[in-house]
């Protein structure tokens, strides 16, 4: 007899996704929870591709499967964490339950949120903050990043993205660190 356990959102959808975590994904760097956490993170990353169909959940999901502080599928944080995924569907227009592909998802994240530098207004409170702060990691096909994109944000340093994008000139231009990914 199997012991595989199924879970609830593997028997619905592989790719159920917590909105906030379009913005986690962009700032990660391989590190987390624990090894498992990590290993997961990673895994559900490269299964990512740009016409990969998510449905936004506000709820335990991709991520949160490995994740030691999901316990029976929530959160232990899930008042702050609802939070922060409230906000990014309120800045996306989008809503729960809603299917989007996956290049939609990670340039409305940007385009909303990252390049109108409100990622604290999402989650100025989350322990990883101030990290993801400094390493702006500008996601999706920019093309144009708005002079005063990045006013305000003190923190930020370093912009990492595609050697020769429009990315790379902003950076240099505007005195931020560039790394390539
Ligand atoms: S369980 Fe909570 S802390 Fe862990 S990945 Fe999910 S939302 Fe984040
Ligand atoms: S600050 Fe926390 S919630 Fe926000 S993108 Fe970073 S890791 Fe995710």
């Amino acid at each position: 007899m199997s012991n595989t356990k199924l879970r609830p959102h593997h028997v619905l959808c592989h790719s159920k996704l917590r909105p906030h975590h379009v913005l986690c994904i962009s700032f990660f760097e391989g590190k987390g929870y624990n090894p498992e956490f990590v290993q997961n993170m990673t895994e559900v990353i490269e299964n990512l591709h740009d016409n990969t169909q998510i449905q936004l959940t506000v709820g335990a999901d991709i991520i949160c499967d490995k994740c030691p502080n999901n316990k029976e599928y929530l959160c232990q944080m899930e008042d702050k964490v609802r939070r922060y995924d409230e906000t990014v569907l309120s800045l996306c227009h989008l809503f729960e339950n809603q299917v989007i592909g996956w290049k939609e998802l990670k340039e409305l994240a940007f385009t909303r949120i990252l390049n109108a530098n409100k990622l604290k207004a999402v989650c100025g409170d989350c322990c990883w903050n101030s990290i993801c702060q400094e390493k702006l990691t500008i996601n999706g096909d920019v093309s144009v990043i708005g002079a005063n994109a990045f006013y305000g944000c003190t923190e930020l340093q370093t912009i990492s993205w595609i050697s020769g994008s429009f990315a790379e000139t902003y950076a240099k231009k505007n005195g931020y660190i560039f790394i390539t990914e």
